[in-house]
């Protein structure tokens, strides 16, 4: 992202963004989906956050393998599946940037725009396993709380214990969070686009009825 772009984001986030929690929601959203927007939601409600803070990522350093759907048209999912709630906002700061996105740079752009909000980066149990593996994971979890919202699929047990007793600085910075089961991801609904079978109920209409205007997903 070139400085103007960040100047602009920045103005655009301070007019949206009060309080003094804020949850950022990181995810490539290909699509959004209702796993997503549950977990944002509680999250929201059970940590008591001002807002939640929707980033879909531009190139996603761990998903170069397989090709990723135009970052605009993800946040224009994005901004559709939210804009029924008022707590939830979208952010264009990780698709204005050029090359891989990392959580590192977009934490502490956050904290530089809002030194004084608490921020909470909320992150499936999937995600969770990874986050020690990203860059800079001490820093990660000292700029923002690390909410692990559990995710069908993922066995969490025991999970945090045996990251705090192998990173002993993410004690106390991470939480578990029980978010209402779904088993829904985005790559399984690709996969059912692909193959003709029904996305209904997995995601908001909207947002079917985009990824069929778009004919996303559909190259075998
Ligand atoms: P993909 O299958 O392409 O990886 P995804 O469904 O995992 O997609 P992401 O965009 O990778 O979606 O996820 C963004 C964040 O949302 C991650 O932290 C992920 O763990 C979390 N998340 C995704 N689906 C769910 C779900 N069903 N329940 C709880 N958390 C979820
Ligand atoms: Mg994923």
């Amino acid at each position: 992202m070139k400085t103007g772009e960040i100047k602009m984001e920045t103005s655009v986030l301070e007019t949206i963004i009060g309080g003094s929690r804020l949850g950022i929601m990181g995810g490539t959203f290909d699509p959004i989906h209702y796993g997503h927007l549950v977990a944002a939601e509680t999250a929201r409600i059970e940590l008591k956050l001002d807002k939640v803070l929707f980033i879909p990522t531009g190139t996603p350093p761990h998903k170069i393998y397989r090709q990723v759907t135009d970052a605009h048209l993800r946040h224009e999912m994005v901004e559709m599946a939210i804009n029924s709630n008022r707590n939830f906002k979208v952010s264009g700061l990780e698709i204005e940037r050029e090359g891989p996105t990392y959580t590192i740079d977009t934490l502490r752009i956050l904290h530089d725009i809002f030194p004084e909000q608490e921020l909470f980066f909320i992150t499936g149990t999937d995600a969770l396993r990874e986050l020690l593996t990203w860059r800079h994971p001490e820093e990660i979890i000292k700029l923002a709380r690390i909410v692990g919202a559990s995710r069908p699929g993922y066995d969490s047990r025991n999970l945090l214990t045996k990251i705090n007793r192998r990173y002993p600085f993410t004690k106390d910075r991470i939480s578990e969070l029980e978010v209402p089961a779904l088993a829904i991801s985005s790559t399984d609904i690709r996969t059912r686009v692909k193959n003709n079978k029904s996305i209904r109920y997995l995601l908001p209409d909207e947002i079917r009825l985009f990824i069929k205007d778009n004919k996303l997903y559909q190259n075998k």
